[in-house]
């Protein structure tokens, strides 16, 4: 049981991968004041708008209270044994393979461990996919490609020791804002100079000493260019490149077919030479450079080759694992990497193992698992489509919406409803085209009620502590999987007390017959007490049995985790589009976010301070498009694809390139009439990561 904790309680923000500390006081009365935590490594006591308002979005009006059955309020036990039922029944009938869960970067590392543990261990099929897929996926896969691991291989000290951030594909000012804060800081202390590329004019590149402005999808031509000037201009770090590197000759000749001169590259990125020029000159003449990159490299059908090209160049330069340079993947959602690291996404095993026989062998042994999946499973995209062919027949879905945020959102809708069976676990209520389709619905507990732990973008793993109350009957979720897991036969292999016993186990996971090949060690954690894990700090890993302190930094000596220890570079497929526009759809829509809101607005909706800085949907469409098809700045416009169409306010703005829109994610059907931009989306998807293309779908629009 969770009790009310009047006493400040040191937590961490609800939303994006920076993982601020946060410090939360109960009022009594289901409120809290938030402050920014001093003694968090990540923010040092800064917090954005978001983290500032989390006391804003406390009420609980909007939540689920009580478990239901078609609609209809039920017991907890009666919902589990449902759940239980519908699961086993498809199980018997069709396989394990005919079941599926779907997770979020939103739920705590425990949650994760054990969902994955019991689809992947126990019932015997890996379809558990997570909307990580929608977020990183790429990012994952550049990384396990590159380092043999998925590994970030710096820290946030990085952005302030740093002479050159280049930030790609991110608008870091609105989407990581604590982390601008420190580059701004930089800025000021040191003189970093700050280079953006970005397609739109967001305020981060409006902020930066220069601005690429590259052509949509065209990326990779960029860092192409890049290898070959470092090459060219002598920056190769031989000795780097000779002990720790294989595949530099293959993947400078790829460069060079990509990107054979500088006015070809300037071209087909639609940059000025000038401008290309100072972005190589600088970037090549600056040891102590980190390069950003986050959903605008991500979201891309040719994601991971982009996350490769930047690999690429700072391995090439041996810019890598060393104070104030590297690359740095900013990610996305609060526990993104916690749940990497359990194995959240359908292609990994937990502790970053994968499905090699000796891999699911090992984990098998350790969780004396009776039904260890062997080979991978569904990911995102694919699930659903397997859902929709009626080849998944039951689904239970946790801490997010795949009828709003994933690509063909209104198909996605449809196929919830053709399951056997649905399961869903939520907060809040009005969840737009999830809970309608649901046979059962489970209430979650919130942030501030929910105890755990989430991994940040540094690798850091902070400690979520609850200071209220869980209203009406709302459950944990990893108490309701793991419950869920008892009725299934597994009682013993989920007979966790608490998640501080998870986590245990999960540690104890990470080191087993690990000779540290296996970067991802976390076993001096495994032996904590409940007192300790209450308590811990936050902490980066790896951190191995008999080490006091996290790892800062990997890889400035080479020691990556490919079977030679070498890293990979990585030649690319030639950058193109997913699909190109057409004469029905000749513009390319671009999604993203908003600087005060967060996802489907479940929770930002609830600040009315957050919903000052945008209040409803809108498409940012270029004056010369806004000419060519008649819209007027404040007017409606319907905006269509080859999956859907929504109809959204009109912004005419020169931040937009001429051929590209702009529309956020936040608006669904419970906030907003027709505005679900998820429809919009294609499901072109990265044929390494599995992550799909939402920043080049073909589009059209036209006055409403
Ligand atoms: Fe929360 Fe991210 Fe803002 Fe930090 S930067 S306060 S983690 S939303």
């Amino acid at each position: 049981t969770i009790t009310h904790a009047p006493a400040p309680v040191r937590t961490t923000c609800a939303y994006c991968g920076v993982g601020c500390g946060v410090v939360a006081t109960a009022d009594g009365k289901g409120g809290a004041t938030i402050a920014g935590d001093a003694a968090h490594p990540a923010n040092q006591g800064r917090l954005c708008v978001k983290g500032a308002a989390l006391g804003e979005t406390l009420a609980t009006g909007h939540r689920l209270l009580h478990p239901t059955i078609h609609g209809v309020r039920t017991t907890w036990n009666r919902a589990l044994d449902a759940v239980t039922k519908g699961f086993r029944d498809t199980i018997e009938r069709h396989g394990p393979d005919a079941v599926a869960l779907y997770l979020s970067g939103q739920l705590l590392t425990e949650d994760y461990y054990v969902a994955n543990k019991l689809m992947k261990g126990f019932i015997g099929s890996a379809n558990v996919d997570t909307n990580s897929r929608l977020c990183m996926a790429s990012t994952v896969a550049g990384h396990r490609r590159a380092f043999g691991a998925d590994i970030v291989p710096g820290c946030y000290e990085d952005l302030d020791e740093a002479d050159l951030v280049v930030l790609t594909g991110s608008n870091t000012a609105w989407c990581h804002p604590v982390l601008w804060q420190r580059i701004e800081q930089a800025r000021t202390r040191r003189g970093t100079r700050v280079v953006v590329i970005d397609p739109r004019r967001t305020v981060t590149a409006d902020s930066a000493d220069l601005h690429l402005a590259v052509a949509p999808g065209m990326d990779a031509v960029l860092f192409a260019r890049l290898l070959v000037e470092i090459a060219e201009g002598g920056a190769v770090d031989t000795n780097y490149v000779t002990r720790h590197t294989d595949g530099f000759e293959a993947a400078l000749a790829n460069a060079r077919e990509i990107a054979p001169s500088r006015a070809d590259a300037a071209a087909r990125c639609a940059l000025t030479e000038q401008a290309l020029a100072a972005f190589l000159d600088w970037w090549i003449e600056t040891p102590r450079v980190v390069t950003c990159f986050s959903q605008g490299i991500n979201q891309s059908a040719q994601g991971t080759d982009k996350v490769n090209a930047i690999l690429n160049v700072h391995l090439a330069a041996g810019r890598i694992g060393r104070p104030g340079c590297g690359p740095f993947s900013l990610t996305g959602q609060p526990n993104a990497m916690g749940g990497r690291e359990v194995g959240g996404l359908a292609n990994q095993l937990a502790a970053h193992m994968g499905f090699s026989p000796d891999e699911v062998d090992r984990v098998g042994r350790f969780w004396q698992a009776p039904g260890m999946a062997g080979k991978e499973g569904r990911k995102a995209v694919s699930m659903f489509e397997a859902i929709e062919r009626g080849e998944i027949r039951a689904l239970w879905v946790l801490c997010t919406n795949p009828a709003a945020s994933l690509p063909r959102a209104d198909a996605m809708r449809s196929a919830l409803r053709q399951l056997d069976f649905l399961a869903v676990s939520e907060v809040s209520a009005h969840v737009d085209g999830l809970a309608e389709a649901a046979t059962v619905v489970l209430p979650s507990a919130a942030w501030g009620e929910k105890n755990g732990t989430v991994t940040n973008s540094e690798r850091r793993i902070s400690r979520q502590r609850p200071f209220l109350a869980p209203p009406g009957e709302a459950q944990p979720d990893w108490w309701q999987i793991c419950e869920v897991a008892r009725r299934l036969g597994h009682g013993q292999a989920f007979d966790f007390a608490s998640p501080a016993a998870i986590f245990r186990e999960h540690a104890a996971l990470s080191a087993f017959e690990n000779d540290g090949a296996r970067l991802f060690d976390i076993g001096g954690l495994a032996d904590l007490t409940d007192q300790a894990y209450d308590a811990l700090e936050p902490v980066q890993w790896p951190l191995p049995s008999g080490r006091d302190a996290g790892t800062q930094r990997l890889f400035a000596d080479g020691g990556f985790a490919h079977a030679d220890g070498c890293a990979r570079l990585v030649p690319l497929a030639p950058p193109a589009l997913s699909a190109p526009p057409t004469a029905e759809h000749p513009l390319l829509l671009n999604t993203g976010r908003v600087r005060d809101h967060w996802h489907t607005m479940t929770r930002t909706g609830l600040s009315p301070r957050l919903a000052q800085h945008r209040n409803a949907p809108f498409v940012e469409v270029h004056p010369a498009d806004a000419e060519r098809f008649g819209l007027e700045d404040g007017a409606f416009a319907a905006v269509s694809t080859r999956q859907g169409q929504v109809e959204l306010r009109v912004v005419v703005t020169d931040s937009q390139q001429p051929g590209s829109i702009f529309a956020p994610i936040h608006w669904t059907d419970a906030n907003a009439a027709r505005a679900r931009v998820g429809s919009l989306v294609h499901a072109r998807t990265d044929p390494v990561s599995g992550q799909p293309d939402s920043k080049t779908v073909p589009a059209s629009i036209r006055p409403w």
